[in-house]
């Protein structure tokens, strides 16, 4: 039996109104995933469709981001949306980059912003 698909959605707090409109609009195909997310975001996506399944992971400053890390490198994460913000210095930099660096090892589909996510989403059957 094949397990349900796992998307891991992030977003800076510049990009956090873009991720829960992002999950307004492609709620339909989100239904089918199992979603981790860092935890403010987290919080914005369900508040924004209450129906989705949504696993709150730390914050990404207090790990979040390490966490999903580390579920792309055991293969439980197909896909990854990680709304970046570019002009905004961040503490976690070096988190930020390591998860880039995973998605890319595992080969895993990473969208960085919401034009690219959008078509990722396309490519998707429901
Ligand atoms: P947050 O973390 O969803 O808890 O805000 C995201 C991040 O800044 O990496």
């Amino acid at each position: 039996m094949s397990r349900t698909r796992c998307i891991a959605l992030i977003a800076h707090d510049q990009k956090k109104e873009d991720m829960a409109d992002f999950a307004r609009h492609h709620q339909a195909k989100l239904m089918g995933w199992r979603i981790v997310a860092t935890g403010t975001t987290g919080g914005r996506i369900k508040d924004a469709v209450p129906e989705l399944d949504v696993t709150r992971l730390k914050s990404g400053p207090l790990g979040g981001d390490q966490q999903i890390g580390a579920l792309i490198s055991t293969g439980e994460v197909d896909m990854l949306v990680f709304f970046v913000d570019p002009l905004t210095p961040m503490p976690h930099d070096v988190d930020v980059k390591a998860l880039m660096r995973l998605a890319t090892v595992y080969d895993i589909p990473m969208a960085l912003n919401l034009a690219t996510a959008d078509i990722l989403m396309q490519t998707l059957t429901a």
